[in-house]
C-alpha cells in the first residue's frame, strides 16, 4: 500500500449487521510502509459505526444487534422524516471511528478482539478509512 490512506468497499447485506474487517485492516498495515503508529478507522456515513469486539463466537454480535434494536427499536417515536433515525442512534452509539497500535506491522488486537463495521441502515454500498500514521 502506497501513501498513507486507504479505502475498504463493504456491501452490507441486512438492515443491522456487524462486519468482521479485521483481516482487511490487517493486510492494510503488514503492507504499509510503516512499522509502527496508529491505525485509525474511520467510517464515514451517519448511519454505520464501528467497533472492536469480540471476533470468536458470534452470538456475541448477534447479542449486541439485538439489544440495541431492544434499546432503540426501529419504529420508536422519532421526528427525522428520513424514517431512519433508530439507525442514526445506533451508529452514534458505537462511534464513528477507532485507533489501534501498530508494532512491527501488527495490530496490537487483544486475542479475542475484532474489527466490526457496524451497518444500521442496509443493505447498502459502504466505505471505511484506514489511515495509518507514524
Ligand atoms: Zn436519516
Amino acid at each position: 500500500v502506497k501513501g498513507t490512506s486507504y479505502t475498504l468497499e463493504i456491501q452490507s447485506t441486512k438492515r443491522d449487521q456487524m462486519i468482521d474487517i479485521t483481516s482487511k485492516v490487517r493486510e492494510i498495515v503488514r503492507l504499509s510502509t510503516l512499522s509502527s503508529g496508529l491505525c485509525l478507522v474511520f467510517v464515514p456515513h451517519t448511519t454505520a459505526g464501528v467497533t472492536i469486539n469480540e471476533n470468536t463466537d458470534p452470538d456475541v454480535t448477534g447479542d449486541m444487534l439485538r439489544q440495541l434494536d431492544k434499546m432503540i427499536p426501529w419504529n420508536g417515536e422519532y421526528s427525522h422524516i428520513e424514517g431512519n433515525s433508530a439507525a442514526h442512534l445506533k451508529a452514534s452509539m458505537m462511534g464513528s471511528s477507532v485507533t489501534i497500535i501498530i508494532d512491527g506491522h501488527e495490530l496490537l488486537l487483544g486475542t479475542w478482539q475484532g474489527i466490526y463495521f457496524c451497518e444500521f441502515d442496509g443493505p447498502r454500498d459502504r466505505k471505511v478509512i484506514v489511515k495509518v500514521m507514524g
